[in-house]
């Protein structure tokens, strides 16, 4: 597993673009019924990763416009509660992801709300660069930190492994230190 150091991976020299997956109308993904994306690429390596095909940032296809509305046109279905970014490492395909978060709160307001996975930890994340900042200002709820196989936990909410967490990131970022999601079932774990 690697370790970067502040703002030593950036989607600017990383991302291509490409999305491993997309899936509508998930229940696994997060609370509620969602649309979840997979952006293809990652640098973490952890050992034990559930899917090391999708570490390779030219895994899958390019995003397109098109992708983007259907996605769009998924999201406006009554049922769905939001939208889920998943990879790979959402935060090392900024690109993307940005123009899907800014889309999102531009049509969807707070009505809907946004999910991510990430490999790095909340704290890590404060310490990145601009474009990572701007993506976790606009993610609703957090699950943070690498895969670590020693930790596995399959019985875990929403996560695989004990270190991981579930973080509401609006009340961590107003209060300066995690805050975990009130409805974590298992927060004694986290
Ligand atoms: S952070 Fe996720 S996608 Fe990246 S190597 Fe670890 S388990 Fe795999």
């Amino acid at each position: 597993m690697k370790n970067p150091k502040p703002k030593e991976w950036t989607a600017e020299k990383w991302s291509q673009g490409y999305i491993a997956d997309y899936k509508p109308f998930m229940f696994v993904d997060g609370e509620g019924v969602r649309c979840s994306i997979y952006v293809s690429g990652c640098l973490f390596a952890c050992e034990g990763c559930f899917n090391k095909a999708i570490q390779n940032f030219k895994y899958g296809t390019p995003f397109t416009q098109e992708l983007e509305d259907q996605i769009f046109a998924d999201l406006r279905h009554d049922s769905v509660q939001g939208l889920t970014l998943l990879g790979g490492e959402p935060f090392l395909n900024t690109q993307v992801c940005l123009k899907l978060v800014n889309r999102f709160r531009d049509e969807f307001g707070k009505s809907k709300d946004i999910w991510s996975w990430s490999g790095y930890t909340f704290e890590e994340l404060l310490l990145e660069t601009e474009d990572k900042l701007e993506l976790l200002s606009q993610i609703d709820v957090l699950v943070d930190g690498r895969f670590e196989l020693a930790k596995r936990d399959l019985t875990l909410q929403f996560r695989g492994s004990s270190n991981q967490r579930i973080i509401d990131v609006k009340q961590s970022l107003d209060k300066g230190k995690v805050v975990i999601w009130e409805k974590c079932i298992d927060k004694d774990r986290a």
